[in-house]
């Protein structure tokens, strides 16, 4: 996956959950269906954001553009955001591995 493809996946994610809603399968699922089918189910969630280390990964080689850079920041914010409701510390360079934002459900 190139850097734009793993940006636009992150930004997926998140919109997905700031949503609680995904259309990632055959249908469009939301709320409480998403979160037993879709991208709302911890353990979907948990892989979705590991696409958020790759991205870091590629940060520290130094490997992406400045507009780049800034996309992630923006999707950064709004997770910080979704996570700091969940009561969340979000501080720390890999701060989404710090828990869960409070619409995800085990
Ligand atoms: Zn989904």
């Amino acid at each position: 996956m190139d850097l734009d493809a793993l940006i636009a996946r992150y930004r997926r994610t998140v919109t997905g959950v700031e949503a609680e809603s995904c259309d990632c399968g055959e249908q469009v699922l939301a709320g409480d269906e998403w979160r037993a089918r879709g991208c709302g189910y911890l353990y979907e969630y948990l892989f979705d954001i590991t696409f958020r280390d790759t991205l870091q990964d590629a940060i520290d080689a130094g490997s992406l553009s400045s507009d780049q850079a800034i996309q992630v920041r923006d999707v950064d914010e709004r997770l910080k955001a979704l996570l700091a409701e969940n009561k969340i510390d979000t501080t720390g360079v890999r701060f989404w591995n710090n828990g869960v934002p409070r619409a995800i459900s085990d």
